[in-house]
C-alpha cells in the first residue's frame, strides 16, 4: 500500500534524480508520469502507483515546494477531465499505453466531438453517421461547439453507427485523429469577442477500429463516463480559500473603498460564503470520488459553479459602475484556456454566461439531478423505443 510517507519519499527521489532548475520542463513531466507520480490514483505504469486519490495533495505539495513545473492543467482540461477516465474505464493496454502518457504531459491536446447543430442536450439524436470499411470507420458529420478543436491532437468523438435502433442504442465512441485529412476546423466567435470553440466537419475521416472505445453500439453508455466527469471537471475544479472569482471582487472590494455602499456590502458577504461553501463541498466530492468514477451528484456541483460565477461577476461590474462596462480587447484571440482571473470584470461577466450552457445546460442538470438524485418522477420520453432513423428531425 502506498501511503503518504512512501509517496514523499518516491517524490523526492524525482526531485534529485530531475532536479527542477536544471531539468527541462518537458523531461520533468514526463520523469514524473512515469515515477508514477502524475495522478497517483491511477495505475502502475500509467502515471500512477494505484494510491488513494487524495495523497495527490501531498506530491503536489513536495513538488510545489521545490517550484518544479506542472502540466497547466487548465490548458488540457479536457483531456485530463474527461478522455483520461474514459481511456482509462473502456481503453485497450495498448490505447492507454499509446494515449495517455502525452495527455498527462500536454504534448497532445484533446477535444471533444459531441455536440451537434441537432443534439445539445438531446445529445443521443446525434446524426454523425459512422461506417465500417473494412479495418475502419468512415466518418461523415459535422461537430459544433468544440472547444480547443483548433489546438488538439484528438479527439473523443461519438458517431451513429446503427440507425435502425433507438437513439441512445445506435452510438459508438471513437477517439479521432484531428490530423485527419477530412477535419475541417473553423472558429466560431463568441460573446467575448474571442474563438475558443469552433465548428468542425468530417468528411470521409478513417479512423481505424482499434481506436473504437467500448463496444460497438455501447457509446452512450462509455459517453456517460465522460459527461459525468465533465461536469466535475468544470464545477469542481480545486480552489484555494477566497480563490477565483470571488477573491477578484474581494480585492477590489478592499483596495477601493470608495465604491462601497452597505446593500452591496451584504450582497458580497453572502456570496462570499456561498463560494466557500461550494469550495468545501468540491473538497467532499473529490474525496468521494477516490472511491470510483462521478455519478450524477457532478450535476449538483456544476449548476451551482454556473450560478455562483454569473452572480459573482455580475455584482463585480455593479460594483465597479461605469467602470465595469469597459472591456479590455475585442480582438478575435484563440486562447488556449479559460481565464477567470487574468482579465477584467467585463470578461468575467461575459464569459460565465457560457458556464450554464457547457458542459450541460443549467435546466438539463436540474432534471439529472431531480431523476437520478432525488429520484422524482422521470420526464416524459416518447422516443425511446423508435428507430433513430424514423425519428422527427
Ligand atoms: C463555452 C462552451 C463550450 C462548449 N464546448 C463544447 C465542447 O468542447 N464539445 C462539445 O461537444 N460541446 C461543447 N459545448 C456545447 C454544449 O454542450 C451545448 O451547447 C449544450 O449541451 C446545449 O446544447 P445546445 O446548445 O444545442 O442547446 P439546446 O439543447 O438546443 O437547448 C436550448 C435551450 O433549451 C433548453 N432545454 C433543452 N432540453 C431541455 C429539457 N429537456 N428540459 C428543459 N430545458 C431544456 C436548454 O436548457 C436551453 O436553454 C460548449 C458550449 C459552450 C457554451
Amino acid at each position: 500500500m502506498t501511503d503518504a510517507a512512501e509517496l514523499r519519499r518516491r517524490t523526492r527521489e524525482l526531485l534529485a534524480a530531475h532536479p527542477p532548475a536544471t531539468t527541462e520542463r518537458l523531461d520533468f513531466l514526463r520523469a514524473r508520469f512515469d515515477a508514477g507520480l502524475a495522478w497517483v490514483h491511477y495505475p502502475q505504469g500509467l502515471g500512477g502507483l494505484g494510491a488513494p486519490r487524495a495523497l495527490q495533495a501531498v506530491v503536489d505539495a513536495e513538488l510545489a515546494a521545490e517550484s518544479a513545473p506542472d502540466n497547466d492543467p487548465r490548458r488540457i482540461g479536457i483531456g485530463l477531465g474527461m478522455a483520461a477516465p474514459t481511456i482509462l474505464q473502456y481503453g485497450t493496454e495498448e490505447q492507454k499505453r499509446r494515449l495517455l502518457r502525452p495527455l498527462w504531459t500536454g504534448e497532445e491536446v484533446w477535444c471533444q466531438l459531441f455536440s451537434e447543430p441537432g443534439a445539445g442536450s438531446d445529445l443521443a439524436a446525434l446524426g454523425t453517421r459512422a461506417v465500417r470499411s473494412g479495418d475502419d470507420w468512415v466518418v461523415n458529420g459535422q461537430k459544433v461547439w468544440t472547444s480547443s478543436a483548433h489546438l488538439a491532437r484528438w479527439a473523443i468523438l461519438i458517431a451513429r453507427t446503427d440507425p435502425d435502433v433507438p437513439k441512445h442504442r445506435g452510438i459508438t465512441y471513437f477517439v479521432c485523429d484531428m490530423t485527419d485529412p477530412g477535419v475541417e476546423v473553423r472558429p466560431l466567435r463568441q460573446i467575448t469577442g474571442e474563438a475558443e470553440f469552433n465548428e468542425v466537419f468530417l468528411t470521409d475521416v478513417r479512423i481505424p477500429d482499434s481506436r473504437r472505445l467500448g463496444e460497438v453500439g455501447d457509446g452512450w453508455r462509455v459517453a456517460q463516463t465522460t459527461l459525468n466527469n465533465e461536469r466535475v471537471a468544470i464545477g469542481g475544479t480545486p480552489i484555494p480559500r477566497e480563490g477565483g472569482m470571488i477573491g477578484k471582487i474581494a480585492a477590489t472590494w478592499r483596495e477601493r473603498p470608495e465604491l462601497r455602499t452597505h446593500d452591496l456590502h451584504q450582497r458580497l458577504l453572502g456570496l462570499w460564503v456561498e463560494a466557500e461553501v461550494a469550495r468545501l463541498t468540491g473538497v467532499r466530492l473529490r474525496q468521494q470520488l477516490a472511491a470510483g468514477q462521478p455519478g450524477p451528484e457532478g450535476a449538483g456541483m456544476k449548476l451551482n459553479f454556473a450560478r455562483l460565477n454569473q452572480e459573482i461577476s455580475g455584482l463585480e461590474v455593479e460594483l465597479l459602475g461605469e467602470e465595469g462596462l469597459l472591456y479590455d480587447d475585442w480582438t478575435m484571440r484563440r486562447p488556449e484556456l479559460v481565464d477567470f482571473t487574468g482579465r477584467d470584470a467585463g470578461y468575467r461577466y461575459l464569459r460565465s454566461k457560457g458556464n450554464s450552457i457547457e458542459g450541460g445546460t443549467s435546466e438539463v442538470l436540474l432534471n439529472i439531478v431531480a431523476e437520478r438524485v432525488l429520484g422524482l418522477p422521470a420526464e416524459p420520453r416518447t422516443d425511446k423505443d423508435v428507430a433513430w432513423k424514423d425519428l422527427a428531425r
